[in-house]
């Protein structure tokens, strides 16, 4: 088993805040317990930020917006700023990558990869900082008289609230566009894995690539923190990375002042298996598909629709490869399945597991918890043979649990594909492009995989259809939502 970190957010009863350019006293003296999900073990204290502290993060990221001390300098300035941000966090990689598996349980190798990713993300936008431009356009009135042109400009004071499935990806992902747009940020991890953003402050305030105020980071919790970041009368936009409850609170929260609003929600995606796949390869990928991460993946495949003719063939193969998986620590290399990230999270998805047995599915692999210490369950894979409406078919468990389900074919795979309030993920196996492509039109979702299962590129815009979410993030389209659009007039 690797050594563990000795990164100094380990240190247990840390009470200090990014804000402002620098780690600060909370304003508070209640604590967010962090427990190692691997063991149950409490491994670190961070302070559970109050109101004031969001006041203050506020107001440091609002002076730092209204004085230009950011958005005024040059684009090049800023690229390289970002670029060098992107470079250090590079440099503390296997830092971040073992608190993200003290802290969430997850694979060290998927930490790594959620590491490097995060980092692709920020050279993306740092690039992107020195492409940003308007237009002009053909008036359609008086054009003679008149020369007009439009200008982005940035949204202003950006608050971010994210989950604790990846945990330094998700809040990267939206520092570096943000930021890339001219805007301030002030970030509200989730309460359950507060250890890689606290270290992200500790290693910006020493770092000193940006103006005071421009990222703030308070850590605490979603009602007290999220909640006044939400309402708050100084925050222009809000980008929320959660379930589907949670964002359509914030739907209510920012009403106030109107604020701008990216939500990245939660899912139940559809994976299509037809007769003429690669079957070795699709079973493969139908696994990692809900098994990576502990299915605690937004777009994780839970759905598995099988055409009739080779259904029992894939669901052994699934629950095969399920059993085959290697559970455990994060830091041992050989692991290849971590824990849910609490014990909450554990009685959630044994509780699905059991409505599933007693609505009447059959129970093909797994369905148990895993081990008595920590908080693992084996991965866990049921076939509903007749499509009922069940509520493991249809309500998203965030756990390593599939539901299999016959489908006849390219009439049915719309209605199937369909039938959820959510459109975030969709995945089709077969060998006939044709078929692939058509399929593809017929699915209301954000993201579809051909062939292949969760493969994420920092180009290619990411988000959900339907109540999976509002906007997108990444690519192109990922800088829009921190940018406003001002037309310009101008008489001849
Ligand atoms: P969650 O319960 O919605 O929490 C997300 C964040 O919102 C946390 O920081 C949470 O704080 C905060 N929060 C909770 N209540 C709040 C309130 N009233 N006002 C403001 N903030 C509040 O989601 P989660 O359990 O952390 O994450 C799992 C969910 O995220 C799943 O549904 C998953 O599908 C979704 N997700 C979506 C994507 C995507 O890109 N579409 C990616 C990853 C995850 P606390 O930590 O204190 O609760």
């Amino acid at each position: 088993m690797a050594a563990s970190t000795s990164s100094p957010a380990l240190k247990s009863g840390s009470r200090e805040q990014f804000i402002g350019g620098a780690m600060v006293a909370s304003a508070t003296t209640e604590a967010l317990e962090v427990v190692d999900p691997a063991t149950g073990e409490r491994i670190a204290e961070v302070a559970a930020g109050s109101r004031a502290d969001i006041d203050a993060a506020v107001a440091a990221a609002r002076d730092c917006f209204q004085k230009r001390t950011w958005r005024g300098r040059t684009a090049h300035d800023k690229a390289q700023a970002i670029w060098t941000l992107g470079e250090r966090i590079a440099a503390h990689a296997d830092e971040f990558a073992e608190l993200e598996v003290r802290d969430n349980g997850m694979p060290l190798a998927f930490a790594k990869a959620t590491i490097a990713s995060l980092v692709n993300g920020v050279r993306y936008y740092a690039g992107m900082v020195t492409k940003l431009h308007g237009q002009t356009a053909e008036l359609s009135g008086n054009g003679r008289e008149l020369h007009a042109y439009t200008t982005p400009e940035p949204v202003g004071v950006v608050g971010a609230i994210t989950p604790w499935n990846a945990p330094l990806g998700v809040l990267v992902n939206k520092i570096a566009p943000a930021i890339a747009a001219g805007c301030s940020i002030v970030c509200k991890p989730a309460e359950q894995t507060p250890l890689s953003a606290l270290r992200l402050g500790q290693l910006l305030s020493e770092w000193k690539l940006f103006p005071d105020g421009l990222i703030n980071i308070v850590n605490g919790f979603g009602h007290v923190a999220g909640a006044a970041i939400a309402e708050h009368p100084h925050v222009d936009k809000i980008t929320f990375t959660g379930s589907t409850e949670v964002g359509k609170k914030l739907i209510h929260a920012a009403a106030g002042n109107l604020k701008r609003l990216t939500l990245e929600l939660g899912g139940k995606s559809p994976v299509f298996i037809f007769n003429d796949a690669d079957l070795d390869k699709a079973i493969a990928a139908a696994s990692m598909a809900i098994f990576a991460n502990s299915g605690q993946v937004c777009f994780a495949g839970s759905r598995l629709y099988i055409q009739r003719e080779i259904f029992d063939r894939v669901v052994s193969g699934v629950a095969k490869a399920g059993a085959a998986m290697r559970l455990g620590s994060g830091l041992d290399p050989q692991t290849q399945l971590g824990p849910l990230i609490s014990k909450e999270q554990l009685s959630r998805v044994l509780a699905y597991i059991e409505s599933g047995i007693s609505e009447g599915a059959e129970l093909v692999g797994g369905g148990q918890r895993f081990g008595d210490t920590g908080y693992f369950v084996a991965p866990t894979v049921f076939a509903n043979r007749e499509n009922k409406r069940i509520r493991i078919s249809e309500e998203e468990i965030f756990g390593p649990v599939v539901t299999a389900m016959p489908f006849a074919g390219m009439d049915d795979l719309e209605a199937l594909a369909n039938a959820t309030p959510y459109g975030l993920g969709s995945g089709i196996f077969s060998s006939n492009l044709s078929t692939a492509h058509r399929a593809a039109k017929l699915i209301r979702a954000g993201n579809v995989w051909i062939n292949c299962y969760g493969i994420l590129d920092k180009a290619m815009p990411f988000g959900g259809f339907k109540e999976s979410g509002w906007g997108r993030e990444a690519g192109l389209e990922g800088i829009a939502p921190f940018l406003e659009t001002k037309s310009v007039y101008a008489m001849l």
